[in-house]
């Protein structure tokens, strides 16, 4: 392992435009769930409740889920040391930005200042009334049976994408410039298996990017497209990675 730690290592000190991909796992040491796997989300919910209709039809149904399945974990959760150490990379001007499917803000939160939130956020809620009511999700009141807009009292949303949604495109655009410019890419804690954020992975190898993943099971890029392999969790693999810059 410290071997292909050292080979990932040289890899990125000779890259001209490093960016990082990242999913759920990432965040699984700062004791968020992912949604697949044994312990996941979906292994005790089902995926419906994060239909956009369903969410449109039935919020007093959906929202308490919502609440309990993300913001309660997010509530405490803290940055991890993988998401430290890709603030590290940053600051030693290597990563240009990261790519996350993630809602927690935590990539923020570390210290990177170039993240493209494929999947949206979860700090603002939009009116499903009037799209121009964007609200913070403090201003917003977690009690009610479902959130409500502070300024005209429809049922607000938050702007994070439910199935049904389309991506933001200024965050697709920007995952799409990053895929075809850079030159390696770190894949971290993703199962691949959410289209079309995990067609950015493979964008990247197909523009000639070489692929280096962290995860402790195999993926979908793992025999695909991942060049080198750091089989562990992202917190402990990463730490060791960046005191090897
Ligand atoms: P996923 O839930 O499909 O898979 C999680 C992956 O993380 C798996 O491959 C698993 O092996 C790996 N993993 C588990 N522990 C890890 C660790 N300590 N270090 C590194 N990897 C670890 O995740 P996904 O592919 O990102 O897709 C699920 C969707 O769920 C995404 O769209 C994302 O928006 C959403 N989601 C986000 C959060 C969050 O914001 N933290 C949490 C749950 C789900």
């Amino acid at each position: 392992m410290s071997t292909q730690i050292d080979k990932a290592a040289e890899v990125i000190k000779n890259a001209k435009h490093l960016t990082a991909f990242t999913g759920a796992g990432i965040s699984v040491e700062s004791g968020i769930p992912p949604f697949r796997g044994d312990d996941g989300i979906w292994s005790k919910y089902d995926p419906a409740i994060l239909e956009l209709s369903t969410y449109l039809e039935k919020p007093e149904t959906v929202w308490p889920v919502i609440r309990k399945l993300f913001y309660n974990y997010f509530v405490a959760a803290k940055p991890n040391n993988a998401h430290k150490a890709l603030a590290s990379m940053e600051r030693k001007v290597m990563l240009k930005g990261v790519i996350t499917q993630n809602i927690d803000n935590l990539h923020q939160e570390a210290g990177n200042t170039e993240v493209i939130e494929f999947h949206g956020n979860s700090k603002t809620f939009i009116c499903t009334h009037n799209p121009s009511h964007v609200a913070s999700s403090q201003d917003v009141d977690f009690e009610q049976p479902y959130p409500k807009c502070p300024k005209c009292g429809h049922l607000t949303k938050p702007s994070f994408i439910f199935f049904g949604e389309v991506i933001p495109t200024g965050a697709f655009m920007k995952s799409e410039k990053h895929a075809r410019e850079c030159d390696v890419m770190l894949v971290i804690g993703s199962t691949g298996e959410v289209v079309p954020a995990s067609n950015i992975p493979w964008l990247a190898k197909r523009n000639g990017a070489t692929i280096i993943e962290v995860n402790p099971q195999p993926t979908t890029f793992t025999y695909n497209i991942s060049d080198i392999t750091l089989k562990g969790k992202a917190g402990e693999v990463l730490s060791e990675l960046d005191a090897k810059l």
